[in-house]
């Protein structure tokens, strides 16, 4: 019998690895899904697995709508209700990247969003927010990121980390990728003076230009 979700689960795997190898992540922090929307089912890493140590049958496919498990020798992910909420309300999110990224998670310590200070937070939004702390693994947590990304396409979360959304995954890693990298730069201008942030008109108009970038 083929694997139920074989590609999205190897595709979960294969970037689980790179949450570690990009230093997105550490140990077995953050977590990964992709959704099908034609089934309604998602494919997310498992729970407190080593990445390097996942194959492709350990990732869990769970029905979006009410999180029942259809496959997959592991548990799920704690933070499966962080994944299947976006799912479950947004069209545009089809993949969802969670990290515990270094930089984010600094200036999400702080409780602080990031603002437009460099040109590349365009991928995300014209900032992005940082939402209230909650407790890891729970539905408190999912509603506060969810209500926190409205109309963006990332959101810190408070003392813990980063999550990313986007139409596929590879989208979606790049989102968390280089909103980790402008929170890295914004820590730098702050630590050496005050950031100049860009006008929302120049944030909307780069939205706009970022949609038809690259080939
Ligand atoms: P899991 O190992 O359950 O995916 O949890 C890691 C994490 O980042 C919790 O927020
Ligand atoms: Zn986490």
């Amino acid at each position: 019998m083929p694997m139920l979700m074989e590609k999205e689960r190897t595709l979960v795997v294969e970037y689980g690895k790179k949450l570690i190898t990009q230093g997105l992540t550490t140990g077995t922090g953050g977590n990964i899904s992709v959704f099908d929307p034609e089934t309604g089912y998602m494919a997310i890493s498992p729970t407190g697995v080593d990445y390097f140590e996942t194959a492709p049958e350990d990732v869990a496919v769970l029905r979006a709508s009410d999180s029942k498990k259809i496959d997959g020798r592991l548990k799920p992910s704690s933070e499966y209700l962080l994944h299947s909420i976006f799912y479950n309300n947004r069209s545009d999110i089809r993949a969802v990247v969670h990290t515990h990224s270094p930089y984010a998670t600094a200036l999400a310590t702080l409780g602080e969003g990031l603002p437009a200070a460099s040109y590349l937070t365009a991928f995300a939004g014209p900032d992005v927010r940082c939402a209230p702390y909650r407790t890891y693994g729970t539905r408190e947590l999912a509603e506060a990121a969810y209500e926190y990304m409205t109309d963006r396409n990332c959101v810190l979360l408070s003392n813990h980390g980063l999550v990313a959304g986007a139409p596929d995954l590879a989208g979606a890693f790049h989102i968390a990728l280089t909103i980790e990298e402008c929170c890295r730069t914004y820590h730098l201008a702050r630590s050496i003076g005050k950031p100049i942030i860009l006008p929302e008109d120049e944030m909307q108009r780069l939205i706009k230009k970022f949609k038809s970038y690259g080939q």
